[in-house]
């Protein structure tokens, strides 16, 4: 089988068959921009919609033998195996390549697989005989190639561009291309990011090897169109403001990752501190200005200064916040600094916790006929005597509303007592939710009057948000993230997590994948919780995670090694670990039971 790409723009192609797997043939070739001739007796009625929208020319007839010669493809898709094998020989006697679905020995040509990610299309085929095998690696392949190669290999392409219009010798060229590739993609994680303007000036340059030549220098990188888009925004950078989601990783926006993973610099709030992608570059500058409830150890002044002198810098920053950058999380002041400053920025919204954790505690904020408002607000503002105050009498008057309380654990008492005093029932259901969406997340429930002192009783510290509303009471059944085996764990495992990863986090536990050799974002994440678990697949990957014990968040004397091979779980011994487990029985399946056996 000889593999190549066709353009079928404007070419007549022709698919006799009128059901469901011609269908996918026509939709496949309108949108590569042929000229589709369906040929069918009977016709599903997604065909029908193409022809009255003028994508097609459906002809509802019978095959007429002799046709298929006048087109330059031709798909066989019908249910009778003669009109197949006769369009098969009429197109092959023609010189023209057919396609038969489901019967080999009738195609001049297969279709191949493919995983599309922009240009750039990774076919997998078989020569039509396990077919079986190709959609499992294609499955395979489309979990492993991410969203972001689409903006890689456009930054690719107009980067082969750039080094052609250079008109250098062929070397050049290639060291040219080496540089971008080896610096952008990771061939042992697939994984690709887009290099910074400043990269792809320096790789243009007469001496790209050397750091710090790039436009600055000699400007080549505009002159070969590279840096327009930088020079656009000229040498002051661009802060993306990213919500970070409430904690668990998995909640931070697609847009928000390509920004972290292009950044150059990146500010982040301890709250945010599970939102930093653990395969992070290590080169990008990270900033702590560890902001938790209560107190400010940088004090936000200086957070703008940081900001705007990195941004000055000419760097791409990512400052990322807990939740969405701004509900409650000063954002809106940030960028007002960031405005004055004439520095360019964006904003990339985040999961609020107000919203994201009441759902992971089983509450659904509003409720057909029984909440038809949601009000987000922080009672630690009203208990300032300055600026305006919560109107308390206003909101214990609906009982058709649900109240979510950030910054919760100071101010409830407070809140409470003036709800109450406002007139709202004494057992309103509420709740008090602490590091919701995480594996530290716990839930107290109690009547309004009773939360105070339950949630003292359970020594409920910050990040904690309060839930007041009929709706709480759906609790009681829609508890689905407590209740997963695997709840409360939270595992460390080498990246890439493979399908034990994926199983491990479907199974409730929350799972931390480090690259190895670990990276200063994985570091930060390991560190924001505390884990209870270390998955080890090998000697190697224990030497490479027995550096990180010694760091925050990790309890030796309860961190469980499950190790799936017997050298893993004797090098692990051998490094002192305690808790070792050895799993004899390596089955994703087999390693959840006995995570949940303990
Ligand atoms: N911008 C953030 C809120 C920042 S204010 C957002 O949109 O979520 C900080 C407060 O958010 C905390 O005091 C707490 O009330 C709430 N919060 C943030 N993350 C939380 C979490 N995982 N669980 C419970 N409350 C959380």
């Amino acid at each position: 089988m000889y593999p190549v790409t066709l353009n079928v723009t404007g070419r007549r192609c022709l698919v006799v068959g009128g059901g469901w797997v011609a269908l996918r043939k026509v939709e496949g070739l309108i949108a590569e921009g042929a000229q589709v001739t369906v040929v069918t007796p009977e016709a599903v009625g997604p065909l029908a919609i193409l022809q009255k929208n003028q994508a097609i020319t459906l002809e509802k007839r019978a095959y007429r033998p002799g046709e298929a010669a006048a087109f330059s493809l031709v798909f066989a898709a019908t249910d009778d195996r003669e009109v197949n094998r006769r369009v098969s020989e009429d197109a092959a006697s023609a010189g023209v390549w057919v396609n038969v679905a489901d019967d080999p020995a009738l195609c001049t040509f297969h279709l191949p697989a493919r995983v599309r990610r922009g240009s750039l299309q990774l076919s997998i085929a078989s020569a039509g005989e396990s077919p079986f095998v190709v959609r499992r690696l294609r499955a395979f392949l489309e979990r492993r190639f991410g969203p972001e190669w689409t903006a890689w290999i456009e930054a690719a392409g107009r980067f082969r561009g750039a080094v052609r219009a250079l008109g250098l010798p062929r070397d050049d060229m290639e060291r040219r291309y080496d540089l971008f590739f080896d610096s952008t993609v990771d061939t042992r994680q697939i994984k690709a990011r887009v290099p910074a303007a400043e990269e792809l000036a320096r790789w243009l340059s007469p001496d790209p090897e050397k750091p710090g030549s790039g436009r600055a220098e000699n400007g080549k990188g505009s002159q070969a169109g590279v840096a327009s888009p930088d020079g656009a925004r000229g040498k002051a950078g661009l802060v993306s403001l990213v919500g970070g989601g409430p904690g668990d990783a998995g909640l931070l926006t697609l847009r928000g990752r390509q920004r972290l993973m292009s950044a150059e610099a990146v500010v982040y709030d301890r709250l945010a501190a599970t939102a930093l992608p653990c395969d992070l570059p290590a080169n990008v500058g990270l900033h702590c200005v560890g902001k938790e409830a209560g107190h400010h150890p940088v004090p936000q002044e200086e957070i703008n200064a940081l900001l705007v002198r990195l941004a000055r810098e000419g760097k791409r920053v990512v400052r990322l916040k807990g939740g969405d950058p701004y509900v409650f999380g000063r954002g809106g002041e940030e960028a007002e600094a960031l405005a004055a400053a004439g520095v360019l920025f964006e904003v990339v919204p985040g999961v609020t916790s107000g919203i994201a954790v009441p759902a992971y505690a089983g509450v659904p904020p509003t409720h057909r006929q029984e909440a038809v408002q949601v009000t987000l607000l922080t009672a630690h503002e009203s208990k300032k005597a300055e600026g305006p105050q919560v109107r308390w009498d206003l909101l214990a008057a609906d009982p058709h509303a649900t109240l979510v309380g950030y910054m919760g654990v100071t101010s409830l008492p407070h809140a409470v007592e003036r709800l109450i005093a406002a007139g709202m029932n004494r057992l309103t259901p509420a709740a008090v939710v602490e590091r919701g969406t995480t594996s530290a997340q716990r839930v107290i429930r109690s009547t309004l009057a009773e939360l105070p002192a339950a949630v003292e009783r359970a020594s409920i510290e910050p990040p904690a948000l309060f839930i007041i509303g009929t709706v709480v009471r759906h609790a009681d059944t829609l508890d689905w993230f407590g209740k997963r085996p695997l709840s409360g764990e939270r595992l460390v495992i080498a990246s890439p997590g493979g399908d034990l990863g994926t199983e491990l986090d479907m199974c409730g536990a929350e799972v931390v994948e480090v690259p190895l050799p670990v990276t200063p974002a994985a570091r930060v994440v390991l560190g924001a919780l505390p884990l209870t678990g270390c998955v080890l697949r090998s000697p190697e990957e224990a030497d490479a995670l027995d550096e990180e014990r010694d760091g925050p968040g990790w309890d030796s004397s309860k961190v469980v090694a499950w190790c799936l091979r017997p050298a893993a779980a004797e090098r692990a011994r051998f490094l002192g670990w305690r808790n070792v487990v050895h799993l004899p029985d390596e089955t994703p399946g087999a390693v959840i039971r006995a995570m949940v056996r303990g």
